[in-house]
């Protein structure tokens, strides 16, 4: 029996069933929340984030992958008190999201001339040791690209994850902007490192409409990640859903996951409840518009559980 770490602890990867690739529970400013609070109500935020996952369920969510990391306020303890009270499996994740510069605690703990980068030593400890004496493992890896591209911190953090890869086995998603082409920038480094593509989510790769951008790093071994349902951001679900049943009909079923990049509460947008997004558009408007597409159920069935089982069965 393969087994995948989950926030409750290990399971049987054959019983993740219908898995979102891509969901927050909590994205904050964990230094902003403490020092300006405001109207924040830890018990009421957990309550409902339980309501909001306990729905998902209701719906046949069985299992979202939470790439919630340094940079966008990751509490395992907070999260474990939801976990506790869903019938949702919640996979955390290690890494550090940053689209430019690296924290300055880790610029000052740069890597030696030789030996490993501190950064990836504490990516391997969270996935092999666990998450900050929480005794939940990290099942996977999570960094960020966007439109200023490789820079120096970027590039650093994606070495870090690649030799964090290389040691535990974990699979990689990482934020790109397809937009200035970063899929590709990603690809290159992955290459370099020796990282199986086959492991790889190259996250927000539904916000473009270039199929030979798409069909390009598909080809190289990456899942794409077509995962900014309902969040209010172009394309809209209509493009979205064209571009998804296109790829499904030259055969790259095998090579897609779906999600929402939903978050039951997120800080970074004052009064805008839509930009949370809403764990259920997949379910309710997404999927009616992939079969009116012609996207078949077996199709549908490997994006939403054949290929995330794959992504988190565990090598050899
Ligand atoms: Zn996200």
């Amino acid at each position: 029996m393969a087994l995948v770490e989950t926030v409750r602890g290990p399971v049987d990867v054959d019983s993740l069933g219908t898995t979102l690739m891509h969901e927050h529970v909590f994205v904050l400013n964990e230094e902003v929340r403490r020092n300006y609070p405001g109207d924040w109500d830890e018990t009421a935020r957990i309550d409902d984030a339980v309501a909001k996952l306990t729905a998902l369920a209701a719906r046949g969510g069985q299992t979202i992958a939470d790439p919630t990391v340094l940079g966008l306020g990751r509490d395992i303890g907070r999260v474990q008190q939801v976990a506790a009270r869903v019938p949702v499996n919640i996979i955390a994740a290690t890494g550090l999201y940053t689209y430019n510069e690296v924290p300055l605690y880790f610029k000052f703990r740069g890597p030696g001339a030789a030996g490993l980068d501190p950064m990836a030593a504490m990516f391997i400890a969270d996935i092999t040791d666990g998450i900050s004496g929480t005794g939940v493992k990290a099942a996977f890896l999570k960094c960020a690209i966007d439109d200023q591209g490789l820079t120096p911190g970027v590039e650093r953090v994606l070495r870090a994850v690649c030799r964090a890869h290389a040691e535990t086995g974990a699979p990689i998603t990482v934020h790109t902007h397809p937009h200035s082409g970063t899929g590709r920038d990603v690809v290159a480094i992955l290459q370099a490192e020796g990282a199986d593509l086959t492991k790889v989510v190259l996250g927000h790769s539904g916000d473009s409409t270039d199929l030979d951008y798409l069909t390009e790093l598909a080809d190289a071994g990456c899942l794409l990640g077509m995962d900014r349902f309902g969040i209010g951001m172009s394309p809209s679900l209509e493009r979205r859903a064209d571009i998804i049943a296109a790829l499904c009909e030259r055969g790259y079923a095998d090579s897609m996951v779906l999600s929402h990049d939903a978050a039951c509460y997120i800080d970074w947008y004052p009064h805008d409840d839509a930009k949370a997004g809403n764990y259920l558009y997949i379910h309710e408007h997404v999927l009616p518009a992939l079969t009116e597409r012609g996207v078949t159920a077996e199709q549908l069935e490997a994006m939403l559980a054949g290929n995330p089982r794959r992504y988190f069965t565990p090598p050899g």
